[in-house]
């Protein structure tokens, strides 16, 4: 059974990241999410709320699991009994970036390969930060997100309880 990692923030899902999804679900046998705190990144939902998130954008894929972790991205990987993290990447500043993070995880630990899956062109210019930008100044976010990552923000800046 070929079992495939997929890190991030996630913070919060968007149409970009739910493609990479589909298309790593239909070469491996099981995908799991791993969902992260980057300490580099001030979060705007909570770790469960992204992992809510995320079960709710990824329930039309059925061999994908949305999880939690923390601590060391290759001993994760193990622990799933993967070998295998899938990254997207979509311009070429994305490319430094997860270069040097391949070569320190392959570093760590040979065994584990970083496979990268190419954005679609659709979804290119998408980010989670760009979506939070957006939110903050009331812009139009439909069909850049799942439905339910829309309620939410909506929700948030209704509340006021937004921390963008
Ligand atoms: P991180 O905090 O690790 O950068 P993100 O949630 O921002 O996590 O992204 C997770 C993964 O999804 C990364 O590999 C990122 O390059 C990829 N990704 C983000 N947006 C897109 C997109 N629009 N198309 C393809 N891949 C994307």
């Amino acid at each position: 059974m070929r079992i495939a990692v997929c890190p991030g923030s996630f913070d919060p899902v968007t149409n970009g990241h739910v493609d990479i999804f589909e298309r790593a679900s239909a070469i491996f046998d099981e995908v799991v999410i791993g969902v992260f705190h980057n300490p580099n990144k001030k979060p705007m939902f909570t770790m469960e709320q992204r992992v809510e998130l995320l079960k709710e954008s990824t329930k039309h894929i059925k061999n994908i699991r949305v999880d939690a972790f923390s601590g060391l991205l290759n001993e994760y990987v193990k622990q799933q009994h993967s070998n295998v993290i899938i990254r997207g990447l979509r311009a070429t500043k994305d490319f430094e970036y997860e270069f040097q993070r391949a070569l320190l995880i392959k570093k760590i630990d040979a065994e584990i390969e970083t496979v990268f899956m190419m954005t679609s062109s659709e979804y290119s210019f998408l980010s989670s930060s760009g979506i939070k930008e957006l939110a903050k100044f009331n812009g139009n976010i439909k069909g850049l997100v799942p439905e339910c990552v829309e309620i939410k923000i909506k929700q948030c800046m209704n509340e006021h309880s937004y921390n963008i």
